[in-house]
């Protein structure tokens, strides 16, 4: 089920169409994101997807498969947040072994480990694409343990089924799952044989762990989809905003949109996988730490 505040702005999404969503008034510091998301770069040892011709999706706001360094991205000098202090662990986005790496210790005080309970409290729902990472996603996880934050990661089902350790650990620690596709489909143009395939496969092999929330990756669909997805039970969710974390963002600026973008009931994406997410991981620990002492709770947007 999706929380009440985030279904009445996902229908405000899915009524502008999977287009641009733009955040409502209330939110208005940075310039308007898109929902256009992330190439996938699965894991290994998933190989990688092939192009679907039947897709219309286009390509130019999409990153590069290989990124120069952030190393040498400029610092905001706007920013009001604290800047991480310990460099992010890189690791090289072709590497065939993901090889693993300890959780980036940013030198923070360490919050009240008191999860905030406070049901009058505004909730953000944070959302993470394109995982189970065998890297990312547990230093996600560890971040999100820090200030009791609960969230929904929607998977892609081959990386559930290569990780599902780490799909378990996501499971168990309160977090829940959401149907991402097998391998990351664009479901816009797919036949209905293609569409149950990659859907139904995903939610099958989640189970009972599984929600009832379908997010399309890249947003995208077509006069199908919402029907098809209905009738394997499930609900098509977009977000409402995004720091574009699968561009070469630095952590400060995913924190500063994270932040500039806080209010009750949002729905934000980030990545845990697809990709190096170093930056995110940091980014998100210094976003929660700001907007935990703001009051913000943070719940999964489907359970
Ligand atoms: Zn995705």
């Amino acid at each position: 089920m999706i929380r009440r505040a985030a279904a009445a702005f996902a229908v405000v999404v899915l009524l502008a169409g999977c287009g641009q969503s733009t955040p409502t008034s209330q939110i208005s510091v940075s310039p308007v994101p898109s929902p256009s998301e992330a190439p996938f770069e699965p894991a290994s040892p998933i190989p990688v997807p092939t192009e679907r011709e039947t897709t219309a999706q286009p390509e130019s706001d999409f990153t590069p498969q290989i990124a120069p360094p952030t190393t040498a991205q400029p610092e905001s000098d706007t920013t009001t947040l604290p800047e991480p202090v310990t460099p992010a662990p890189t690791t090289a986005q072709s590497e065939p072994e993901p090889t693993p790496t300890p959780t980036p210790t940013p030198d923070f005080e360490e919050p009240n480990p008191t999860p905030i309970l406070d049901e009058s409290a505004p909730v953000m729902y944070l959302t993470f694409d394109d995982g189970p990472h065998p890297v990312y996603t547990p230093q996600m996880l560890d971040v999100l343990a820090r200030y009791g934050a609960r969230a929904t990661f929607f998977v892609v089902g081959s990386l559930v089924e290569a990780y599902p350790g780490t799909t378990q650990r996501i499971v168990d620690e309160g977090h829940t799952l959401g149907n991402h596709t097998w391998n990351h489909e664009a479901l816009g143009g797919l036949t209905r044989e293609e569409f149950d395939e990659t859907v139904g496969r995903t939610q099958a092999l989640l189970g009972d762990r599984g929600s009832s929330c379908l997010r399309p990756p890249y947003a995208s669909m077509d006069g199908s989809t919402r029907g098809w997805a209905a009738e394997h039970g499930l609900t098509v969710v977009t977000w409402d905003t995004s720091p574009k974390d699968w561009l070469q963002v630095s952590a400060q600026d995913v924190a500063q949109h994270i932040v500039d973008y806080a209010r009750d009931g949002v729905v934000m994406l980030l990545h845990d996988g697809g990709g190096d997410r170093s930056q995110t991981v940091i980014g998100l620990d210094i976003a929660l730490r700001e907007l935990s002492s703001r009051g913000y709770r943070f719940d999964p947007l489907c359970r």
